[in-house]
């Protein structure tokens, strides 16, 4: 990880923020904000983040680019989501992700925080 890489250097200006090792950069734009997060190799929702955040699953929205890495998102109706850069992210509520392979994961999102589903016109959770 070089400080000259621009995926992961640090963003002036930025609210920083370390959550389960998880690096959150953000910016409010508007009733929204722009997010960069960075999840580190190894990184498992279910062993880094649930005890921090006190729900079985993650129960935000994602919308936004992964930039770098890949991530295995998991339903729990079984179905699997493999996601490699470079890749649009759309991810209703109500699912855990892992970071696969060696390098970090770096995804710029996009949110309205509670307001997410309804001002993107999601679904509020995984269905098919
Ligand atoms: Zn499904």
């Amino acid at each position: 990880m070089s400080v000259n890489d621009p995926l992961l250097a640090p963003m002036p200006g930025a609210d920083h923020r370390e959550v389960g090792g998880v690096q959150h950069d953000v910016v409010r734009a508007g009733d929204g904000r722009v997010k960069r997060t960075i999840y580190p190799a190894g990184f498992q929702w279910q062993s880094h983040m649930k005890g921090v955040v006190g729900t079985e699953l993650c129960m935000h929205a994602h919308v936004g680019f992964l930039a770098r890495g890949r991530i295995q998102i998991r339903y729990p109706d079984g179905c699997t989501l493999d996601l490699t850069a470079p890749q649009a992210v759309v991810l209703e509520p109500g699912h855990v992700g892992s970071v696969v392979g060696s390098e970090p994961a770096v995804l710029i999102e996009f949110d309205f925080e509670k307001d997410t589903v309804s001002r993107f016109g999601l679904a509020g959770a995984h269905r098919h």
